[in-house]
């Protein structure tokens, strides 16, 4: 099912969607491709001739109405995700109402888009800025976070005034088709937003970057696909928004608090099986407490229940496909080869009840730069932990990637932590914080981890242009 100018269709071309803890089929849907793109695109110019007119009281009703039907189906929204995406339930539904929260924010920052006015340097002249929404946008978003991904992008979208063709992930498209089953009972006007699903994610791609029309695109997903969707969107100049890879380094001074430390791992590395843009990626222990917080750490990772996300108490669920199982065998195989101790986990498990894509959660020691690990994203459970002596040596080593997007740092000194913030050349930073994310901040990377931010009002402007007005009083 794909959902263009207020409608749903369907075609002959289907695809069936698994659920990666069983490899079930969950449900076989159509799909659509490049030609569609562009009559979704079309319908999105035609609807953007209106929507931008309206004003932010309408919008933000419109906001808060599929805000009021998501809050009803939050169970069901929840299961979908955890059928499609494999998280355990519990995540799911943070994920649910999370995406929820950034439909209700924009609702109300849609009726605040204010302009200035400027001081003229003329007597005669009055000087304004005036803003107004991009145009279409087009909309890209990963399986991770299937549902929160795409009301970060449409809820500031739609606040601001744009028109968007979103195309998620072939991995999880039942929640995007869920979120349009919302906006379509909302009663949002044919056209603004259209929903395009298929496997041809490169001609749906495209269409997206090479249409005249598509003033924006926004993006979440790999830096590698990033790139070229920037190259490609380069020949029609557009605004994008990138968030892409990270290489999160997680820093445990000698100073820290090493229980609350071991716990933020488990939440930064193995929340959503570690496949979270902002995940650790490389653990750095201060030398002088290396060994206690290693048996800490390994200890804790290994009471992780690993399952399928329907079932209670599961804390880890499978990756999302064969692809991310294999390249965390290699990673952990080249690791070891690298002289590399494997302290728990470190294998593909056997889950009794499914053939899904389970991986343990896994501790690594003596981890060194040269391995693939130290500089390719996981985006899987596996901890490597290194060690450091210095300040000084851990802000270079923490650096020394491509990805800039985030950056954690456990120490009591709170002169040490104002320094890590300085120092760290990263988006985002938590000190003491392994989960610094909350809607009225800008997420986003620096580096090759991505451009532009998506999250309260800095999300916003993303989508608004200002226009400069020079007004001669003659
Ligand atoms: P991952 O490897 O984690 O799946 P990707 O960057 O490949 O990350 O995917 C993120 C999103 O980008 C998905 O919706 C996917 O379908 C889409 N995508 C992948 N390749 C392209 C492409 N060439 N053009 C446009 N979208 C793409």
């Amino acid at each position: 099912m794909y959902y263009i100018n207020g409608e749903w269709h369907e075609s002959d071309q289907k695809e069936q969607i698994t659920n990666p803890a069983t490899l079930e089929v969950i449900d076989t849907i159509s799909v659509c491709g490049a030609e569609e793109t562009k009559v979704a695109i079309a319908a999105a110019k035609e609807a953007f001739k209106s929507w931008k007119k309206t004003t932010g009281d309408q919008r933000s009703a419109y906001l808060s109405k599929t805000v009021k039907l998501m809050k009803a189906r939050v169970d069901e929204l929840a299961q979908i995700i955890t059928l499609e995406n494999g998280k355990p339930l519990p995540d799911a539904k943070r994920e649910v109402l999370g995406a929820i929260s950034y439909l209700d924010w924009y609702a109300e920052e849609a009726k605040r888009i204010y302009g200035e006015v400027l001081p003229a340097s003329h007597k005669d002249k009055s000087l304004m800025v005036i803003k107004q929404p991009v145009g279409v946008c087009g909309a890209i978003t990963p399986w991770n976070f299937p549902l929160s991904m795409i009301t970060r992008k449409l809820a500031p979208a739609l606040a601001a005034g744009c028109t968007v063709v979103l195309k998620p992930a072939m991995e999880t498209p039942l929640s995007a088709i869920k979120v349009f089953e919302c906006f379509h009972e909302a009663g949002l006007p044919k056209g603004v937003v259209n929903l395009v699903i298929g496997p041809d994610a490169e001609g749906i791609g495209k269409e997206l970057t090479s249409s005249t029309d598509v003033r924006k695109l926004t993006f979440t997903g790999s830096t590698f696909v990033g790139k070229k969707l920037v190259r490609d969107s380069a020949d029609t100049m557009k605004k994008v928004s990138m968030e892409l890879g990270g290489h999160a380094p997680y820093i445990v001074f000698e100073d820290a608090d090493i229980d609350l430390a071991v716990e933020g791992v488990m939440l930064s590395k193995f929340k959503n099986s570690g496949q979270t843009c902002i995940s650790t990626n490389r653990v750095y222990a201060h030398k002088s407490i290396a060994e206690e917080f290693a048996e800490k750490l390994a200890k804790r990772t290994a009471e992780l229940k690993i399952g399928d996300g329907l079932e209670e108490g599961t804390d880890v669920g499978p990756l999302i496909n064969k692809k991310s199982l294999d390249k965390m065998k290699e990673q952990v195989e080249d690791a070891v080869k690298n002289n590399a101790k494997v302290v728990t986990g470190g294998n593909v498990y056997d889950y009794e009840d499914g053939d899904g894509y389970f991986f343990e959660p896994t501790v690594i020691l003596n981890a060194t730069d040269d391995m693939v690990i130290a500089s390719e994203e996981t985006f899987g459970p596996i901890a490597p932990v290194f060690t450091f002596e210095s300040e000084e040596e851990i802000v270079e080593k923490a650096n020394n990637t491509l990805y800039g997007l985030a950056a954690y740092c456990y120490t009591k000194n709170l002169g040490r932590g104002l320094r890590m913030m300085k120092e760290l050349e990263f988006g985002i930073i938590g000190i003491n914080d392994p989960a610094p994310i909350v809607i009225q901040a800008p997420f986003g990377g620096i580096k090759e981890s991505g451009m532009g931010k998506e999250g309260g009002k800095f999300g916003l402007e993303e989508y608004l242009e200002e226009k400069f007005v020079s007004i001669y009083e003659n």
